[in-house]
């Protein structure tokens, strides 16, 4: 854990009763809030939402304990809860959206809510054991309404697409942020587009996408091409662009920190282990951490650990180097989430592990998929991806890095039904890295043969527990 300084280039807070602005990092340019192109208008340099620091009605700032309170009054209950693990945080993630109480019903359409977040903060002995830390807990955001932690961004970012008199929303996306775009724009009343190559991707991952009914465009071109077109066609149809570098997305995945924080106590866990891919949430939890403690939330801050998988872990290698060269390579793995090769949020991530004394790793495929094993088994489930908070965990307590008195919150991204290739995979074919698979039994229709299958499981259980 570290004291931290204030950022210098620019206040976490504004004063008091000031208007949120979006923030060039790279050349210091200010954009009004509604500001809709998705990033700096003179630099191309990506935005960052600053907002007043929260404030009594007189004017004096809201801070610690008196905040605290706050979020806790916020938390559900009648008449001024709301119940999202977003919106409850509203205060410093948009606060110059409206949020209704529960008890309002004119005021629903202010925002655009499932609700999202309130996701389990879970302990299970079977996964510590596995970690080697006793006081692990698993932030489960696949328990958000369309199976991943994409949820709480899709909440701020389809707000801010109303807000600004969006025609239609978009992304280019296979996975995840496609699903989540589609949901929130169809609550929304919006279009939403989503932009893939074509002949690039398999139909079984637009399922989610497809059913909430967004319109899927497989673009004549590769992956850069439909990045381009979209670009395009938000600066000139007036689509807003939903992609993960949007500063409101952000905002939203602040609220993971938030919440755990707030479902301990505030008492900050030593550590914050997360999947890395393209770095948005790495850099979201960086500010919500950097937000916390300036608003005295939290007196120390967690060391951010990020894990990416071995074959897509261009931030592992930058950081091994110091920061000083920003690595990109072509990326394979099976934990398809985290499979990004030039990480978009790259410089705002590496402030998330420079202000928090965080580090960065990989693990490979391979323990991947056995720390998966592990969490499914458990009962808990998650995609792979997710899967990699766990083996990083665990590499991190071999490695010493990571004590076994340590309180250490791992977050599991997503859902374990997101990719059911995979455990068809793991479960119907031996050859897979991941043995022992657990294949269906096909049996006689006897009750002889029921009672041998359950004296062969007795066996396994009696052999892994003296194991
Ligand atoms: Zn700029």
């Amino acid at each position: 854990m570290t004291s931290p300084a204030a950022r210098p280039d620019f206040p976490t807070f504004l004063p008091p009763g000031s208007a949120s602005v979006q923030w060039c990092a790279a050349c210091g340019a200010e954009w009004p809030e509604r500001h809709a192109a998705p990033q700096c208008a003179t630099c191309g340099g990506l935005l960052e939402a600053r907002h007043a620091a929260p404030a009594h009605v007189d004017g004096t700032p809201l801070t610690g304990a008196a905040l605290r309170a706050s979020f806790a009054q916020h938390c559900c209950a009648r008449p001024l809860g709301h119940p999202s693990g977003v919106w409850r945080f509203a205060e410093i993630v948009m606060p110059s959206v409206v949020v209704p109480a529960v008890s309002d019903n004119h005021a629903r359409d202010t925002i655009v809510s499932w609700p999202e977040g309130n996701t389990a903060l879970l302990q299970r002995r079977a996964i510590s054991q596995y970690v080697g830390v006793d006081a692990l807990w698993v932030k489960h955001e696949g328990m958000n309404p369309t199976g991943s932690f994409k949820d709480r961004g899709m909440t701020v970012g389809t707000t801010q697409a109303v807000r600004v008199g969006a025609s239609a929303v978009a992304c280019a996306s296979t996975g995840n942020t496609s699903a989540a775009l589609a949901a929130y724009a169809a609550q929304a009343g919006l279009p939403a587009l989503v932009f893939v190559p074509t002949g690039q991707v398999a139909l079984g991952k637009l399922t989610q996408t497809l059913a909430y009914g967004a319109r899927t465009l497989l673009v004549r071109g590769d992956f850069d091409d439909c990045l381009r077109l979209v670009q395009d066609a938000s600066r000139e149809l007036g689509i807003y662009l939903l992609n993960s570098i949007n500063p409101w997305r952000l905002e939203g995945q602040k609220t993971i920190v938030f919440e755990l924080l707030q479902q301990l106590g505030w008492d900050a866990p030593d550590w914050i282990v997360l999947p890395a891919g393209n770095l948005g949430n790495t850099a979201a939890f960086g500010k919500a951490l950097r937000e916390a403690h300036a608003l005295g939330l939290i007196d120390r801050v967690p060391r951010i650990a990020s894990v990416q998988a071995a074959g897509a872990a261009p931030f592992a290698a930058s950081f091994a180097d110091g920061f000083r060269t920003r690595t990109r390579v072509q990326a394979e793995t099976l934990a398809t989430a985290i499979r990004i090769g030039d990480p978009a949020s790259h410089d705002r991530a590496v402030d998330a592990i420079t202000f928090s004394d965080g580090c960065v790793l990989s693990v490979s495929d391979e323990e991947i998929l056995a720390a998966k094993r592990v969490i499914d088994a458990a009962g808990v489930g998650c995609e792979p991806a997710s899967a990699a908070s766990i083996a990083g965990a665990r590499a991190l307590v071999r490695d010493g890095r990571m004590r076994a008195g340590d309180r250490v919150v791992a977050v599991l991204t997503g859902h374990v039904l997101k990719d059911p290739g995979i455990l068809v995979r793991m479960h119907q074919d031996a050859a897979f890295p991941s043995a022992p698979p657990n294949a269906p039994i096909e049996i006689d229709a006897s009750v002889s043969a029921v009672a041998a299958v359950l004296a062969d499981d007795a066996r396994r259980r009696a052999m892994t527990a003296h194991d």
